[in-house]
């Protein structure tokens, strides 16, 4: 990690020797249209509070989605941060050691405590079946997330939550648009959050979203993420500021319009690295009831060392793949002592995402390919 300035940032003052590739980059709608939605915002001068096209956004999203009770907000995190105060979630949630760092530090932020469940090494998502041992009296709820877009045992996770009355908040930051069983995965829990950050498949600069299975939740959350104000004089509860603003909106809009050739695009590159690859790296087992929204490509090396080499390969003519995660939630110095979590450790050791994004040239899928095909060989 130490090295991550020097291969993410060129010198302008060297003449650059190679296309920088990272592992996403940010897409970036028609500039005609997002031109059109900011002058609509201009002629109004409503720039946030619930305005014209943060509603608009949230009724195309339902559609797109085919879910009910969407909530935008600021961002992903935040999403979260209001899913466990409406649903009540207090003491400690069970929740997963591999994802991005939010959905912990989010529980420790409310003062909740993250009780790890390890994940299975093979879909790389939370082991069902060592929840149960988990629960203790002060469980309140689980927190899985969706890893990389492919779906948790969502059936088994609702029957234990029932069976303990736990609530279910799902983190479903790379679900985007993911369906399973024919129906969104996003409807699954007491609500699910999504993030729309830069470097998200569909995103909205920063921005995230809470669906609720539940209408009076959602409504609670509406008072929640703006102070608890619910009138001209009046603030009925404790509320927090988590409004989502008018030019998120519109690039959220216009990014939408554009979704399917997003997919698309991505569908190719991802199916193109499952075929030169699948033989000698490993490769995420996803569930076959769920669609893929091909917004990662992870794969497993052998070990840490084998990992660094391939990485270093490709930082040294400028491509730039990431660890993610990494690290393993259960090592972050602010919950020490934590007990390791070792199938989390071990994936979070040797796995790295590969480049993947609309335009992502050729050439360099070939050399990523390459490469990896020459470093994984024994
Ligand atoms: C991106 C991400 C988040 C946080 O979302 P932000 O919009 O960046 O706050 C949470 N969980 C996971 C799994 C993520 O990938």
């Amino acid at each position: 990690m130490t090295n991550i300035t020097k291969t993410c940032l060129s010198d302008p003052f060297e003449p650059q020797k190679h296309e920088v590739i990272n592992v996403t980059k940010t897409y970036l709608p028609d500039r005609t249209k997002l031109d059109m939605y900011i002058d609509k915002i201009y002629s109004t001068a409503w720039v946030t509070n619930n305005g014209q096209l943060v509603k608009e956004l949230t009724a195309r999203l339902e559609e797109y989605l085919g879910v009910k009770n969407l909530l935008l907000v600021t961002n992903g995190t935040l999403a979260l941060q209001i899913a466990y105060k409406v649903l009540g979630v207090t003491e400690q949630a069970i929740t997963t050691p591999f994802s991005f760092v939010a959905t912990t530090s989010s529980l420790v932020w409310e003062g909740i405590e993250p009780i790890f469940v390890d994940i299975d090494p093979e879909t790389f998502c939370i082991d069902p079946s060592k929840i149960e041992e988990a629960i203790t009296p002060k469980t309140t709820a689980i927190v899985p997330v969706h890893v990389f877009g492919n779906a948790c045992d969502v059936e088994k996770i609702e029957k234990i939550a029932q069976k303990y009355g736990l609530k279910t908040i799902y983190d479903g930051a790379h679900a985007f648009g993911v369906q399973y069983n024919s129906k969104s995965l996003l409807s699954y829990g007491d609500a699910t959050i999504l993030s729309f950050h830069a470097t998200k498949l569909f995103h909205t600069i920063e921005g995230g979203a809470i669906i609720f299975r539940n209408k009076e939740a959602l409504e609670r959350a509406k008072l929640m993420i703006n102070f608890g104000i619910n009138g001209p004089d009046s603030v009925i509860e404790l509320g927090i500021n988590a409004k989502m603003n008018e030019f998120q909106a519109a690039m959220g809009l216009c990014i939408l319009d554009e979704i399917d050739t997003i997919l698309e695009q991505r569908a190719k590159i991802w199916s193109y690295y499952e075929n030169a690859l699948k033989d000698y790296v490993q490769i995420q087992k996803r569930d076959f009831q769920c669609t893929n929204n091909y917004s990662y490509f992870p794969v497993l090396l052998e070990n840490e060392k084998r990992l660094m080499e391939v990485k270093a390969t490709m930082n040294a003519t400028g491509i730039n793949p990431r660890r993610y995660f990494y690290p393993s939630l259960d090592t972050l110095g602010y919950l020490q002592p934590y007990d390791p979590q070792t199938v989390s450790r071990d994936i979070a050791s040797r796995v790295m995402c590969l480049p993947i994004y609309p335009e992502l040239p050729l050439k360099k899928i070939k050399e990523i390919i390459k490469i990896l095909n020459e470093l994984s060989k024994n």
